[in-house]
């Protein structure tokens, strides 16, 4: 049976359903499996073939064990993904030589969060179901992640979710779906500040303890392991896809370091992978660190993927145990000395590591903007800006042609008009069910840059 440890070492040992409860470790760690199932190349093959939701059952069923009920589990499962528009839920579409886009926007909300939030929304029910329990789901978006989160918990009995966007901040599109969602139980508050703004609120929301206790907050963010979990499944579909035990290369354009965790969880499991790309965008740490062994926090600066602009990358921290030896006490003390001094050095030994199975990339807006054009030119196919910066990378590092390299589509390019029109001249299409999104009637309070008004605000509302 496996039990979830901290990458800090001091928390509790929990189960899977008490680590999905939690979400972030009370050492403030996140919590990893003690143990990692293996797949000998016999199972591998026998899984090759499954559908989607067969093999998604079997990929996760062993990190969750008997915290659900396998038929249970296999209903969650099949309900997650039946909203997604192509029978193959996941789509490899080839593009030049060995060279493959997964396609991850096919869900409700046209990101690859849906894979992981449509999934966690349903767990975490179950769970509240079954203990009679009620929870308050809130937090900040600067886009993406707010309408995947409202779209996993909509219309369920057991939850609120009040999420907090920057007022007039965020596209008309990425507001729209969100305000035009009518499930009673779900609030948005545009919040007269900046994205950081709304991030700080939630966070002193957070940091009070009465009030975490009375509403029962939880946060839905990418350090839930329940949503890493999510992500593997498609790495080994993707390799599937491809019809062969090769290794294969893996690009992905990565902010908090989520999506790109879970492949290297898929390669732990014995999916045999050449190499994990690290892509980003001019917010770079990680590219920086893999470089210079140092890793080290600067300023945000806006770019063409907001989705990526990040200052810190939160699940590095998992990968880091991993590097160190799974010595949580060696990772709680390079996270108090990033805390301090912003920056850290790796050991030479967890450098090593590090570099042997990763490499990364960046490409800034120009290159974004060529990319995107460039795709357009050769075969038609428009790409969002988060992907175009993992194709840019990929390209960079797809030298051995025998390799397939696949390259993780993350956004829809409906969800980016603009970047897409200004860089290929066509206006991306909404796919069908959103098609009226535009003109939906739209549900938001507006609020100010206030922690005590928004703390009201969900005191009245819950
Ligand atoms: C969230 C997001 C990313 C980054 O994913 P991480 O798991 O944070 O690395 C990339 N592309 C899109 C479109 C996203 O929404």
């Amino acid at each position: 049976m496996i039990k979830y440890i901290s990458t800090r070492g001091k928390a509790p040992i929990l189960g899977f359903e008490d680590v999905v409860l939690a979400g972030l470790a009370s050492d403030g760690g996140l919590y990893v499996p003690d143990s990692i199932p293996q797949f000998s190349a016999q199972d591998l093959k026998a899984l090759s073939t499954l559908s989607y939701t067969d093999l998604a059952y079997k990929v996760m069923q062993p990190f969750i064990g008997d915290a659900i009920v396998e038929k249970d589990l296999h209903a969650i499962i099949v309900d997650s993904y039946k909203n997604f528009r192509d029978p193959k839920i996941a789509p490899l579409k080839k593009l030049g030589d060995n060279e493959y886009l997964l396609e991850l926007f096919h869900g409700p909300t046209l990101a690859f969060k849906d894979f992981a939030l449509q999934f966690l929304g349903r767990v975490l029910e179950y769970f509240l179901e079954r203990n009679h329990q009620e929870l308050t789901v809130i937090g900040a978006t600067s886009g993406d992640t707010g309408s995947a989160a409202i779209e996993g918990c909509r219309g369920r009995k057991h939850m609120k979710i009040f999420i907090l966007h920057p007022h007039n901040k965020v596209s008309a599109v990425q507001r729209r779906q969100m305000t035009t969602v009518e499930d009673s139980n779900v609030f948005n508050l545009a919040v007269d500040g900046t994205f950081d703004d709304c991030q700080d609120i939630v966070k002193s929301l957070f940091a009070d303890k009465k009030f975490r206790e009375k509403q029962k907050l939880t946060a839905v963010n990418s350090i839930n392991w329940c949503r890493i979990l999510a992500q593997v499944v498609y790495y080994f579909y993707a390799s599937f896809q491809l019809g062969s035990a090769k290794p294969v290369s893996f690009c992905v354009p990565t902010g908090n370091f989520g999506d790109i965790y879970a492949g290297y969880i898929a390669q732990k499991m014995g999916l045999p992978v050449e190499k994990l790309i690290i892509a980003t965008n001019s917010n770079d740490i990680l590219a920086r660190c893999l470089k210079t062994g140092t890793y080290a926090m600067e300023g945000v600066s806006p770019t063409l993927s907001p989705s990526m602009d990040i200052q810190i990358s939160s699940n590095f921290e998992r990968l880091l145990f991993d590097l160190y030896d799974r010595d949580g006490s060696a990772i709680d003390k390079i996270m108090n000395d990033f805390r301090k001094e912003k920056k850290f050095t790796l050991s030479e030994k967890a450098l090593t590591k590090l570099r042997t199975q990763f490499a990364a990339g960046r490409a800034d807006d120009t290159e974004t903007k060529t990319t995107i054009a460039a795709v357009y030119k050769e075969c038609s196919e428009l790409l969002d800006p988060h992907t175009a910066v993992g194709l840019s990378v990929a390209r960079e590092f797809h030298k051995d042609k025998n390799i397939a390299m696949v390259t993780l589509a993350t956004a829809h390019p409906a969800k980016f008009p603009d970047a897409v029109t200004a860089a290929t001249g066509v206006h991306p299409y909404l796919p069908a069910h959103l098609s009226d999104l535009m003109t939906r009637e739209e549900k938001m309070g507006i609020i100010a840059n206030d922690a005590t008004q928004i703390k009201s605000y969900i005191e009245k509302h819950s």
